[in-house]
């Protein structure tokens, strides 16, 4: 008989399997990504049913065959829906892009509870934010320290080919780190960075996620940082830009200020 393992964990996405059934991809606490069929789902508008949609935080109960890659969930219990996150379409979109770059970032069954940590709180403050802005810093910062858990930290103290501390003048993407002027221009492919940009990422590495949101940077700052964390991203982790997925919301839905119906 398989095993019962009991754990938190955040829906990814899903897919209909037959009939009734669903196939969820969950990121969860103390195994990574899990596939997982839920039985008989659909046939009802169950809170099993509610349980499982994509950017849900979770309480799974799953059998778990150890010699198969697809389990099943028994019972699933939602202990954050981020309503107020998903009344909003700039919400949707980086809520969106938060759980696209956690899936692509992962393996199956490679367990990562401080990136699982990491998402967690990252939603938490894009559901309690009220500007796009907000949520724009709190997402960068989210997804620079993503790479960081990942392995793929940014070096930012010295050139990362000659060692010199002077101020930096560029940020080499494959070596993932900063260039000083003397060995910027030999670089293949790098982006242009000052000592501002280098101290607002540092700012987005270490500085609470509850601060950047009551203090968000402002998008002139956030669209250098974007394209400098979105390459890195891209570059080292493979697939699509991230920018690309927000910048369709961003075309669809304009520059509407926020409506904020879930506010209270
Ligand atoms: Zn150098």
């Amino acid at each position: 008989m398989a095993p019962i393992i009991k754990t938190e964990a955040i829906v990814l996405r899903t897919r209909n399997l037959r009939d009734s059934s669903k196939i969820a991809v969950t990121f969860s606490e103390q195994y990574g990504k899990l596939d997982s069929v839920a039985r008989g789902v659909r046939r009802t508008k169950s809170r099993f049913g509610a349980s499982l949609e994509p950017l849900t935080h979770c309480y799974l109960v799953i059998y778990h065959r150890r010699d198969r890659t697809l389990h099943t969930i028994s019972e699933a219990t939602i202990i954050h829906s981020f309503q107020h996150l998903r009344s909003w379409l700039p919400g949707i979109s980086y809520g969106s892009a938060v759980i696209e770059s956690l899936d692509r970032s992962t393996g199956s069954e490679d367990p990562n509870r401080h990136l699982f940590d990491l998402a967690v709180k990252t939603l938490e403050e894009m559901d309690a934010s009220e500007s796009e802005a907000a949520l724009a810093t709190i997402f960068w910062a989210y997804l620079l320290r993503l790479l960081g858990l990942v392995g793929y930290a940014p070096r930012l103290r010295k050139c990362v080919v000659c060692g010199s501390t002077a101020e930096p003048s560029g940020f080499d993407i494959p070596r993932g780190g900063i260039l000083c002027p003397r060995c910027a221009p030999l670089s293949d492919y790098s982006l242009a960075m000052n000592d501002t940009l280098r101290t607002f990422v540092l700012r987005l590495q270490s500085a609470p996620l509850a601060e950047l949101r009551l203090k968000p940077a402002r998008s002139t700052a956030l669209s250098e940082v974007s394209l400098l964390i979105d390459r890195f991203f891209s570059f080292h982790l493979g697939g699509p830009a991230i920018l690309n997925a927000l910048e369709f919301h961003r075309r669809t839905i304009g520059t509407a200020p926020p409506n904020c119906p879930g506010a209270t």
